[in-house]
């Protein structure tokens, strides 16, 4: 028996008694928070990152965490994306990259990908990342090249997202926030994007304005 397997067995046995509520109140229907685009390396566990329960993430995942610009072409993320942002309203979108991403590793080097020509036709979407690393960093040792790739994608794929009709409407209306983050798997430091810098920034910086502001709320209400 597998061991993913095994683990729906002691989930039906262990863990879904204990949140029966939250399941029963989700079969009606569901009200996400975010819509998260992430790489689908096995390595990043989004519940576990986030600490989120299920339905508060409506999740994409492909190699890279790569957002198509909008086209006339329909794929599965410019659905994913409509669904999310037009029908379940979500009020933010998150960008996750990962350090150790071999899409990303790939990108830099396509020769090595002469065997697999969808993931070297996909990778294009984040052309104007590596080429932006390859201009301008070029005093950068290979660690640190990785790394401003790694930046640059998720800013890139920000960009891709703002071409989305749905998108762009919803920004316009100030009902939807943008977010850019890499996750580090070794350390678990997630650093997101602060705009106003132009640089990433560990999340509870970026963040510390909103959590002080929640703070303050909490002490408001008891
Ligand atoms: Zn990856």
């Amino acid at each position: 028996m597998p061991h993913f397997a095994a683990g729906v067995v002691r989930f039906q046995n262990e863990v879904y008694p204990e949140k029966r509520e939250l399941f029963e109140k989700l079969s009606l229907g569901q009200s996400p928070e975010a819509l998260f685009i992430t790489c689908s390396d096995s390595r990043i566990e989004t519940a576990m990152i986030t600490q989120t329960e299920p339905g508060e993430l409506f999740i994409c995942r492909n190699a890279g965490n790569i957002v198509p610009p909008h086209s006339n072409q329909t794929g599965a993320m410019t659905a994913s994306i409509e669904f999310a942002v037009a029908a379940l309203k979500v009020p933010h979108i998150v960008i996750c990259g990962h350090t150790e991403c071999g899409a990303m590793k790939g990108a830099m080097n396509t020769e090595g990908l002469s065997a697999l020509p969808h993931v070297k036709e996909w990778l294009g979407f984040s052309r104007a990342a590596v080429e932006i690393v390859q201009e301008t960093g070029g005093a950068l040792n290979e660690t640190e090249q990785m790394e401003m790739l790694l930046e640059q994608n998720v800013i890139l794929q920000l960009q891709h997202l703002k071409t989305h009709p749905a998108v762009a409407v919803r920004i316009a209306k100030g009902e939807l926030k943008l977010h850019g983050w890499v996750y580090d798997i070794k350390t678990g430091a997630v650093n997101a994007y602060d705009e106003e810098q132009n640089k990433f920034i560990p999340v509870d910086q970026r963040y510390a304005a909103e959590m002080a502001m929640l703070a303050t709320d909490g002490g408001c209400a008891t």
